[in-house]
């Protein structure tokens, strides 16, 4: 006797919560459309290096983010991606597999919208990193094996928190066309250049979306612009890459954080790169020190990756006669890593000595040559 009265009762409280989350979910995404509303893009800082006369070096200045990296672009994606999915709601815990910059980024941006934050990462990650993602808010479970960091997340996800899910959804979760993505804010602050047209653009993968996202957009805008993925020697991509294997790993690891993957990360694009340089991780150290000589701040271990990379590029274009411009990015601050890549005790008993790498990079700016 009692279902025609309860029934329609309890079908009024699920459309009223319904509404609610509609509410919630509305006023989180003008939260997150008034922050992106508040942000500058960030500097194209522009290096001339006299063994290079003809080229010229550009490096978006991704450390300049709030948050201190290229993953508060990423960050504020995956908050939209999960809202517009549907699958972020008031009071929901977040939780995603992170080496650290991304974490940081999506404390960020949890505590914009109230909501509590859980990162999951490898207990090897720089101290600062974890420090910086406590003093946003957010709790870190740290687990033993980098390898592990997935299944943990999806853990906390099968106990109802919302996975943000920086490696399934990097890739799409940005608009890969337009809506100012990286790419799009190259392209356009290269347009008065010289050689407005890059012939590289260098970039490094952990999620794969960067790399993605570019690749994409310089086909879709017709340009002639070739992208080079800068990794740790032995990376997950490299060897995906090569042999275009989905399964393959790492034949060695790495200290440099958020590039090279210890596997092929679901979104890695292969067929947008068009080539791919191995750096050893004295070289990308090395090469983090000589940034803070050009440009008086520090900046992370990827970004020297990628500055190898550039010098390789531009030797070889150089060799074959030239000229051009060259594009890159600085995709973090480098205090995070005081207490690591700039601590020669540090470096020291984990067997690294980038003082021969030191004396190579100048040799090629100077020069034009890598040896
Ligand atoms: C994530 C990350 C990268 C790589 O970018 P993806 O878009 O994830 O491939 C490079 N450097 C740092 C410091 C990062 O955190």
């Amino acid at each position: 006797m009692s279902l025609p009265i309860t029934a329609p009762v309890a079908f009024d409280a699920v459309r009223a919560t319904c509404a609610a989350q509609r509410d919630w979910s509305r006023a989180a995404l003008a939260k997150l459309q008034q922050e992106a509303a508040r942000s500058a893009d960030t500097h194209l800082l522009r290096v001339d290096l006299p063994g290079f006369p003809g080229i010229a070096f550009y490096f978006k200045d991704e450390a300049a983010h709030p948050t201190g990296s290229l993953k508060h672009r990423l960050a504020r994606s995956l908050f939209l991606y999960a809202l517009c999915n549907g699958r972020l709601h008031e009071g929901q815990t977040v939780v995603d597999a992170s080496s650290g910059s991304t974490a940081i980024s999506e404390a960020w941006f949890a505590r914009l919208l109230g909501l509590p934050f859980v990162a999951v990462m490898p207990a090897c990650t720089a101290p600062r990193k974890i420090a910086d993602v406590e003093a946003l808010g957010g709790t870190c479970d740290l687990v033993d094996d980098p390898a592990d960091v997935h299944a943990r997340a999806a853990w906390h996800a099968a106990r109802g928190a919302c996975h943000l899910d920086q490696f399934g959804l990097a890739e799409r979760a940005t608009d890969w066309r337009g809506n100012n993505n990286i790419a799009e804010s190259i392209i356009e602050q290269m347009a008065r250049e010289p050689d407005p047209e890059p012939t590289w653009i260098v970039c490094g993968a952990g999620t794969g979306g960067t790399s993605a996202t570019i690749g994409r957009y310089l086909r879709y805008r017709g340009l002639r612009t070739r992208l080079c993925v800068a990794e740790p020697a032995g990376s997950g991509f490299v060897h995906g890459w090569h042999t275009r294997d989905p399964q393959a790993r790492a034949s060695r690891p790495t200290l440099i954080e958020g590039i090279g993957r210890p596997r092929v990360e679901s979104g890695f694009i292969f067929d947008v790169v068009d080539q791919v340089i191995e750096v050893d991780d004295a070289d990308s150290i090395a090469a983090a020190w000589r940034l803070e000589e050009l440009f008086g701040r520090r900046y992370g271990g990827s970004s020297g990756t990628n500055l190898v990379a550039c010098l390789q590029l531009a030797a070889s274009m150089r060799a074959r006669g030239e000229r051009g411009s060259i594009v890159s990015l600085l995709c973090d601050r480098g205090e995070r890593y005081e207490q690591t890549l700039f601590d020669r005790d540090w470096l020291r008993a984990r067997g690294v000595d980038p003082m021969p790498a030191r004396a190579r990079i100048a040799q090629c700016m100077a020069s034009g040559n890598w040896p």
